[in-house]
C-alpha cells in the first residue's frame, strides 16, 4: 500500500491513517508530526517552521521535501506508506513524483476525505491532540486513551488560525485532487461520518 491521503485539515486523514497502520503495518508519514516534532526539539528546521505553522501557513516546500525524502528512505516505509498531509501543494506532488521514480515506487492511489467546510469549522476548534503520540480525539478527552499522554489543543486549532488554514487549503491543496484525478489514481469517500463507518469505505475504494 503506498497513498497519499488528501483532505481539508481536520477532515480525518490523521485518524483514517491511524487505523489503516494499525491493520496494515505500514509506515504513517505525517508531515505535520513531523513538523511538530521538530518544533518540539526546537531544532533550526523547527525553529523555522514554527512562524509558519502558527500563521495557518504552508512552511516552505524546501524545509519539508527533506523530512519526507528522509522519511521514505527508512526500512517500515519499504512494506508500504501513507502520506498524510503531504504533498499540499502541485510543486510538492511534482517532487514526489520525481522522488518515487528515483526510488523505483508508484503510488496506488490518492484518497480524498471529504468532508464540508462547515463540519471542518466545529471539529477543528474541540480537537485535542496528544503531545506524546498525536492521536486525536474530542474535547471531552483530557488524557490519551492510546498512551496516557496529555491531550492539549494545538495552537494552529484556535478559531484565529482555523480559517487561515482552510484558506491555504483552499488555494494550495485543492488543485492537487485534479492533478491525481488526472493521473487516474484519485478515489474519495465521504468523511463526514462515524470513523468506523468512514474506515469501512476507505478500505473498499483502496481495493483492501
Ligand atoms: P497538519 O498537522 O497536517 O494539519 O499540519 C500542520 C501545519 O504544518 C500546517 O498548517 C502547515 O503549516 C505545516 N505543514 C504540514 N505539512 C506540510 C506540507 N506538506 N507542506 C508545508 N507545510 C506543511
Amino acid at each position: 500500500m503506498k497513498i497519499v491521503l488528501l483532505g481539508a485539515p481536520g477532515a480525518g486523514k490523521g485518524t483514517q491513517a491511524q487505523k489503516l497502520v494499525e491493520e496494515f503495518g505500514v509506515a504513517h508519514i505525517s508531515t505535520g508530526d513531523l513538523l511538530r516534532a521538530a518544533v518540539k526539539a526546537q531544532s533550526e528546521l523547527g525553529v523555522k517552521a514554527k512562524e509558519y505553522m502558527d500563521a495557518g501557513q504552508l512552511v516552505p516546500d524546501e524545509l519539508v521535501v527533506g523530512l519526507v525524502k528522509e522519511r521514505l528512505a527508512q526500512d517500515d516505509a519499504k512494506i508500504g506508506f501513507i502520506l498524510d498531509g503531504f504533498p499540499r501543494n502541485t510543486a510538492q506532488a511534482i517532487t514526489l513524483d520525481a522522488e518515487l521514480s528515483k526510488m523505483g515506487v508508484d503510488l496506488d492511489g490518492a484518497l480524498l476525505v471529504d468532508v464540508a467546510s462547515e463540519v471542518i469549522v466545529n471539529r477543528l476548534s474541540s480537537r485535542r491532540t496528544c503531545r506524546s503520540c498525536g492521536y486525536t480525539a474530542g474535547a471531552d478527552t483530557s488524557v490519551c486513551p492510546r498512551c496516557n499522554g496529555e491531550m492539549y489543543q494545538r495552537d494552529d486549532d484556535k478559531p484565529e488560525t482555523i480559517q487561515k488554514r482552510l484558506d491555504t487549503y483552499a488555494s494550495q491543496t485543492e488543485p492537487l485532487i485534479e492533478y491525481y484525478g488526472g493521473k487516474g489514481i484519485l478515489v474519495k469517500v465521504d468523511g463526514d461520518r462515524p470513523v468506523d463507518e468512514v474506515y469501512v469505505d476507505v478500505k473498499k475504494e483502496l481495493g483492501l
